[in-house]
């Protein structure tokens, strides 16, 4: 046994996004929609986050049958972090 197991499944903004690619392709299990549902109803910034992404994977879905590439997922990431850094100063 060898890579630590995450039990704690708390969505916040910096992990909704490992959630998110699951989440709308309906792949997550119930309690962690649940979570992500919890947090994008408190949270503008990840709902925001969450409609956009599902309108971008509609759009790259009906060009490619991928149904997300690591490219967009690291873009994503890297959006994120980038609003998270900028909030905070
Ligand atoms: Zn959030």
């Amino acid at each position: 046994m060898g890579a630590p197991e995450v039990t704690c499944k708390k969505v916040n903004c910096k992990n909704l996004l490992n959630e998110l690619c699951d989440f709308l392709d309906g792949e997550l299990d119930a309690a962690t929609v649940e979570d992500v549902k919890q947090h994008i109803g408190r949270c503008e910034d990840c709902r925001l986050l969450v409609d956009t992404t599902r309108k971008t994977i509609e759009i790259f879905c009906k060009s490619e049958p991928v149904p997300l590439p690591q490219e967009l997922r690291d873009r994503l990431h890297q959006a994120l972090e980038q609003r998270l850094r900028g909030a905070r100063s």
